[in-house]
């Protein structure tokens, strides 16, 4: 691990001619298929950073560091960065673009080339995510990263700004469904922010927003994740019908519903959409012991 860090704010960034000249050098053309939307805009990464409140004795994992634009940012104030990327030929690229921007920190870069929905093992453990994720699985590679990386106890992440929204939503709320129960499973999210569209290159058709999390211990329950998550696709697979209708399948019929949310403690005739995490872990625990 090389030190000491150089004062973030006085290191030189990816612009929008540094990042067309890296894509030039390595002839990459963005893929809307791998969400590759990179930031060409200095102030932005700064704002990020600043977000994700990155202690200096930190991992970082990145998932999609792209041409580097935030990868260059966590170095300056991170230990370590755990750098997972998709496409081969930016992942080759990474560590040039680090030695000729970041020379001393070369030694604090890890690039691993993975698919971050499938990766179980890091080369370093990671306490912090933060990332620009691609768009199309942000969802997914964050369930999936809170599921096998334990060590991650908080994170920022950019994402579309109304997955941002669903993400942070609460019980009642029009934008509450899977994202914000998984979500909630593992950890308290909320909106840290608004990106407009012209600090990417390409600019994409909406705007992000950018989502924090600390990670907090899941509803005290007898049933495993899995058996709850069940009880969560389950319920909001059919939103807008009651529970004791939308979870029939689930319970093995439409009175067995009625009778593991009447034992949890729920309204039969209530939606999916108006009951928080811990009530799904006391449904799926009213099965269990019902079957036990
Ligand atoms: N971090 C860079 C930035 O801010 O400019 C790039 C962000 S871009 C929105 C998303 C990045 O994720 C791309 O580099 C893309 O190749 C990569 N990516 C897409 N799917 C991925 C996956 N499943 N696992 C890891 N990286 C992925």
């Amino acid at each position: 691990m090389t030190s000491p860090h150089p004062t973030p704010a006085t290191q030189p960034l990816l612009g929008a001619t540094e990042i067309r000249r890296l894509a030039e050098e390595i002839g990459v053309r963005p893929t809307k298929t791998l969400g590759q939307n990179f930031v060409i805009d200095g102030n932005t990464i700064r704002r990020i950073v600043a977000a994700a409140g990155v202690d200096p004795s930190e991992t970082v994992l990145e998932v999609g560091p792209g041409l580097g634009s935030l990868t260059l940012g966590l170095l300056d104030v991170a230990a370590r960065v755990v750098a997972v990327e998709i496409d081969p030929v930016l992942a080759a690229k990474l560590p040039d673009t680090i030695a000729a921007f970041r020379p001393l920190l070369t030694g604090n870069i890890d690039v691993v080339l993975s698919d971050a929905m499938r990766i179980t093992e890091l080369p370093a453990e990671p306490t912090a995510l933060v990332a620009n994720l691609p768009y199309n699985v942000a969802v997914p590679v964050v369930l999936h990263l809170l599921e096998h990386f334990p060590s991650l106890r908080h994170g920022l992440v950019m994402v579309q700004d109304e997955v941002a929204d669903r993400m942070v939503a609460g019980p009642g709320s029009k934008t509450y469904g899977v994202p914000s129960v998984k979500g909630a499973w593992y950890s308290q999210m909320r909106k840290a922010g608004v990106i407009g569209t012209n600090v990417f290159w390409p600019a994409p058709k909406i705007n992000s927003g950018l989502v924090a999390f600390t990670r907090r211990e899941p509803p005290v329950t007898q049933a495993s994740r899995e058996q709850v998550f069940a009880v969560i696709d389950a319920a909001f697979a059919q939103r807008r019908k009651t529970l004791r209708a939308a979870l029939a399948g689930w319970a093995g019929g439409a009175a067995e519903a009625e009778v593991f949310l009447r034992q949890a403690g729920i309204d039969p005739t209530a939606r999916g959409e108006v009951i928080d995490v811990a009530a799904y872990a006391r449904i799926a625990e009213a099965k269990l012991m019902a079957t036990a």
